[in-house]
């Protein structure tokens, strides 16, 4: 069957990854974080001292991007690939609160999207790809033959996040991760280079109410049907 690429984009922590992941595994297709690869730069800056005081010093990032080499490496015993940054694996690292408070602001940097956005169009040449992110419908893979766009409420995603959060021992107040997921919508959907935008022939998909299995098996099968048509 002829193999298509899949973009989803969306708000932070609306569950695309976790759909892109299943949707990828039930189609043989590889699953691309695009999240992980500006948490991990944003992970680089904040070991280098290159934020202070919540500042990225810019030009500095810019000149040590040639030092950054990111690279996804399956985990068979996961089921899914875990972020390397220059041969460490720092999938723990780039989930943390800190860099979260962050990224956004490396996230809006023309140098950094235009490397990374090189990086995923490589990576996804072949098609059999799912990717998610901010702008891969949009910027990544415009001609991408299956698009969604994940909502949800504010509050039905800083609870996700709070759970995942406290199952990993961080200590953090609900508060404060609700805050940070209204910051990064205002700042991802504002910025000047490929703001977070529904492309306008991708799906919008609300998943406040929806539980996973349920989620799944609706994109699952419109999936099928779109690769049926093609
Ligand atoms: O998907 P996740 O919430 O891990 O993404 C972290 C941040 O990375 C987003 O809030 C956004 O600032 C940035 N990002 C982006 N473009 C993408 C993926 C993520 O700007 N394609």
């Amino acid at each position: 069957m002829r193999k298509i690429t899949i973009a989803i984009d969306g708000y932070s922590s609306t569950g695309k990854s976790t759909i892109a992941k299943r949707l990828a595994n039930a189609l043989g297709y590889v699953f691309i974080d695009t999240g992980a690869m500006y948490r991990a730069v944003t992970y680089f800056a904040l070991e280098k001292g290159l934020i202070a005081n919540g500042k990225v010093d810019v030009d500095s990032l810019i000149s040590s991007l040639s030092k950054i080499q990111l690279k996804f490496v399956p985990n068979p015993s996961l089921g899914k690939s875990e972020m390397f940054l220059n041969g460490d694996n720092v999938e723990r690292d780039i989930r943390t609160m800190n860099v979260s408070e962050h990224v956004s602001q490396v996230a809006i940097i023309g140098e950094v999207r235009e490397k990374l956005v090189a990086l995923q169009q490589q990576m996804g040449e072949e098609k059999g790809i799912v990717m998610d992110g901010r702008d891969i419908g949009t910027v990544v893979f415009p001609n991408a033959e299956l698009k969604l766009f994940m909502t949800a409420s504010p509050e039905t995603r800083a609870n996700r996040r709070y759970k995942e959060l406290l199952d990993r021992g961080e200590e953090v107040t609900f508060e404060a991760v609700l805050k940070n997921v209204r910051e990064r919508d205002y700042i991802d959907s504002h910025r000047e280079i490929s703001p977070l935008k529904k492309a306008e022939d991708a799906i919008e998909f609300d998943n406040s109410d929806m539980g996973l299995d349920e989620q799944f098996e609706r994109v699952h099968n419109y999936t099928l049907r779109i690769i049926a048509s093609k």
